[in-house]
């Protein structure tokens, strides 16, 4: 049998960021290694955590792979993404629900472009906490930290320009790698990370009186039970035995069985990464995309009014404007949407500006002014966006 989960510390949803190769997989692993040895967490390996996405069993999307762990005083979901189309999806959509953020930025190479660019997006999605893990230090310590203090300057910087008062920001340096093999110093090193990611990042409001609602990440089948559907619940509370509605399918249902992180648990909450055992639903009604929540408690709809940033050609994004009439694909929790773009009096919208628009979905989603969401096209993220209006 199963050890249900205990909750007997608050939870926090929080992540890795930063471009690609600056130790970000390294670094989540040397997290789960370290705490592991204190005897607050199981150690994931490198190789599990890159691999992840084949893991469907452990109810985790195609693109996104989660660890849990304790501290003392808190439990954390942890997500790390292979690549950059991920944090895209995921983060900028609000699938991964960060509470906050580590930064990962190597002190061999400073800021990159993805670096810049997780940063912006971390901020247009309402990330409001990041901690940098300046790692690699290793490779430039020779007591020599003179690269390290520029590329701290820089990253410093960097979150100030986005509004995140880089000067009081916790800047640590770390060595993944190195606390991996076990090195007492790097090992300290994540201590301290872990430290500030507890002491900086503050417990945020969880609506659990609110309506349950959870956007569903991935659909699986477990063999003799059923449908289960996983995510993070965006808020309220759910209970074995509930009655939802799956938007979307357009199915009313019962929650047969509850479980994170492998663990059996009979009520989730907002902010908890879960898999939902749905009665009677066939797999083939329920999607990615696809939104369970209390019945009656959302009301679908096509047409909202948005502010969006267009990313300029430097961040990723377009080199050309856009005008009304555009058609790209709106990523609005979970799902993806085609959407007419209507820029009423401005008509054009350049790389770099931020418009207000009108948006016609191509079928409903639930909508609620503050949403947030990314356009894309072609396979990149063209634009980030605030639902303003509903209708
Ligand atoms: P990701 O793409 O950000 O997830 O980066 P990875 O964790 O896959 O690491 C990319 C490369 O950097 C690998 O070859 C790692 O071994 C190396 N690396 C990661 N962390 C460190 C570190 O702290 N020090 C050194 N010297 N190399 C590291
Ligand atoms: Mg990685």
């Amino acid at each position: 049998p199963k050890t249900a989960y205990v909750r007997t510390k608050p939870h926090l949803n929080i992540g890795t960021m930063g471009h690609v190769d600056h130790g970000k997989t390294t670094l989540t692993a040397a997290i789960t290694k370290v705490l592991a040895e204190r005897g607050s967490g199981t150690f994931v390996p490198f190789d599990r955590i890159d691999r992840a996405p084949e893991e469907a069993a452990r109810g985790i999307t195609i693109n996104i792979a989660h660890v849990e762990y304790e501290t003392d005083t808190r439990h954390y979901a942890h997500v790390d993404m292979p690549g950059h189309a991920d944090y895209v999806k995921n983060m900028v959509t609000g699938a991964a629900q960060l509470d906050g953020a580590i930064l990962v930025v190597s002190a061999l190479d400073g800021i990159m472009p993805q670096t810049a660019e997780h940063v912006l997006l971390a901020r247009q999605v309402g990330v409001d906490h990041i901690v940098v893990a300046l790692n690699k230090a290793d490779a430039v310590d020779d007591g020599d930290t003179v690269l390290a203090d520029l590329v701290e300057l820089e990253v410093r910087e960097l979150l100030t320009a986005h509004g995140y008062g880089g000067d009081s920001v916790p800047v640590v340096r770390v060595s993944g790698l190195r606390a991996l093999e076990g090195d007492p110093r790097w090992t300290e090193a994540i201590g301290a990370l872990l430290d500030a990611v507890d002491t900086y990042v503050p417990m945020p409001e969880r609506y659990v009186d609110a309506p349950f609602l959870l956007p569903v990440e991935n659909v699986l089948t477990i063999t003799g039970r059923g449908t289960v559907v996983t995510g993070a619940v965006e808020r309220g509370t759910v209970r074995v035995g509930d009655r939802v509605e799956v938007l979307g399918a357009a199915v009313e249902t019962v929650v047969t069985g509850l479980e994170t992180f492998g663990k059996p648990m009979d009520e989730a909450q907002a902010g908890d990464s879960v898999a939902l055992l749905l009665r009677g639903v066939p797999r083939d009604a329920v999607r990615r995309g696809h939104i369970v929540a209390a019945p009656g408690s959302v009301v679908p709809g096509r047409r909202f009014s948005a502010q969006v940033y267009v990313l300029s050609a430097r961040e990723g994004g377009r080199t050309t404007p856009v005008s009304t009439g555009y058609r790209p694909q709106f990523y609005i929790r979970t799902a993806d949407v085609v959407g007419d773009v209507d820029l009423g009096e401005n008509a054009v919208a350049r790389p770099g500006d931020t418009v207000t628009m009108t948006v016609e979905l191509g079928r409903e989603v639930p909508l609620e002014p503050g949403l947030g969401f990314a356009i894309r096209e072609g396979g990149r993220t063209v634009g980030a966006g605030t639902v303003t209006a509903v209708g």
